[in-house]
């Protein structure tokens, strides 16, 4: 038997949202079509430019529902604890399955509802950190370190702080002037690969879909991405921000490498990139620690240096984000040993 229509706004409103919310988890918000909404929820499609202002305005109200439940969710499996299980979230396969089909639809404003809901379970757990520090914790930002001892950290200007653990976390040529020569070990000795970025302003994206591109042949191109088909904000509306990460031996010149890009793009992409416009190059001398196997094994292992003081990063590990969160959980265990 099929449930009797909805009346009333606000119970069409539910059943629209729990509808559409089904349909984001099954097939994604794009193939997620007003009519078929309105049909599973049993009411008029029309209702939905009524009450929502269209799709879009749908889609939003569908997500929000789902980050609400899955923080309801989460709630309960934390059984009174302040974080959950990180688990939960696999557990609560609907709402999964919606963040990754947003994801994979280039939806990322939708993909992070929870973030702009405020209701994000690593912002729970954040909060909950800060309530252990003591509240409000003393957090500096743009405060630059000169150098660092056992328990106390100087700042440029002179002002000392002191603390249980002093944690160095700052690529590894930082950490070798920042820590005393004792502790330095081979830090310094370390080799480092560098990188250039060009960024270009483009009336539209050449993907169809948010992806990185590598290039497997010559030419100056290493990578391509285009930053605002994943966050629409980075660049004005009708407008595609595209950024390349070049290789050594493309051209120094800033004209010359821009031109060689836009030629090797144009054969990929067609004309349209032979105009794209540059905004900007931008040269990362110290991007990663060469993995190079004479390199790493002048790697630093992390962790505990002395009596209240650490050391972690990427150069720790494996040249990475991931490197950089695995040495940096491997140091919080290790403050917490000594604590
Ligand atoms: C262009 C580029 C693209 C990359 N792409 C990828 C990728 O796709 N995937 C991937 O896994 N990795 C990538 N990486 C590598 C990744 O970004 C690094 O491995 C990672 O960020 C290292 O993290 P970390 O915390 O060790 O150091 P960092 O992220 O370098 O953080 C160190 C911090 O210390 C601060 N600092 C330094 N000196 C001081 C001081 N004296 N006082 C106070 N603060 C200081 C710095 O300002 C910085 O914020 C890329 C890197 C670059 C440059």
């Amino acid at each position: 038997m099929s449930e009797p229509q909805p009346r009333g706004r606000a119970s069409v409103e539910q059943r629209l949202v729990v509808a559409a919310a089904e349909m984001i988890a099954e097939v994604g918000p794009r193939a997620s079509t007003v009519r078929e909404v309105a049909r599973r929820a049993g009411v008029n499609h029309g209702l939905v430019h009524h009450y929502f202002g269209g799709k879009e305005g749908l889609l939003r109200a569908a997500m929000t529902h789902l980050v609400h439940e899955h923080e309801r969710f989460a709630t309960d499996q934390a059984q009174g604890r302040p974080t959950p299980a990180p688990l939960a979230l696999l557990q609560d396969q609907t709402y999964l399955r919606a963040v990754v089909r947003c994801v994979l639809d280039g939806e990322m404003d939708l993909a992070v509802t929870e973030l702009t809901e405020g209701v994000s379970m690593p912002r729970r757990a954040l909060e909950h950190a800060e309530e252990k520090l003591g509240s409000p914790a003393d957090v500096r930002l743009r405060a630059r370190v000169e150098r660092v001892e056992p328990g106390r950290a100087v700042l440029v200007g002179g002002e000392t702080l002191s603390a249980a653990a002093v944690i160095v976390a700052t690529e590894g040529t930082a950490a070798a002037r920042l820590l005393p020569a004792e502790h330095r070990g081979e830090l310094a000795a370390r080799r480092w690969k560098g990188t250039r970025l060009i960024a270009f302003a483009a009336d539209r994206s050449p993907l169809p879909s948010p992806t990185l591109v590598v290039n497997a042949d010559g030419g100056p191109i290493d990578n391509l991405t285009v930053p605002s088909d994943v966050v629409s904000g980075y660049a004005p509306p009708g407008r595609a921000l595209i950024c390349v990460s070049v290789r050594p031996d493309a051209p120094t010149d800033d004209d010359a490498l821009a031109d060689a890009v836009r030629r090797q793009a144009a054969g990929w992409f067609g004309d349209a990139a032979s105009i794209w416009r540059r905004l900007a190059v931008v040269r990362v001398d110290h991007a990663l620690p060469d993995e190079s196997p004479a390199s790493r094994r002048l790697r630093a292992p992390g962790g505990r240096l002395a009596t209240g003081l650490f050391l972690c990063g990427d150069h720790c590990a494996s040249a990475s984000i991931n490197g950089a969160l695995a040495s940096g959980r491997r140091c919080a265990e290790a403050v917490l040993a000594t604590a």
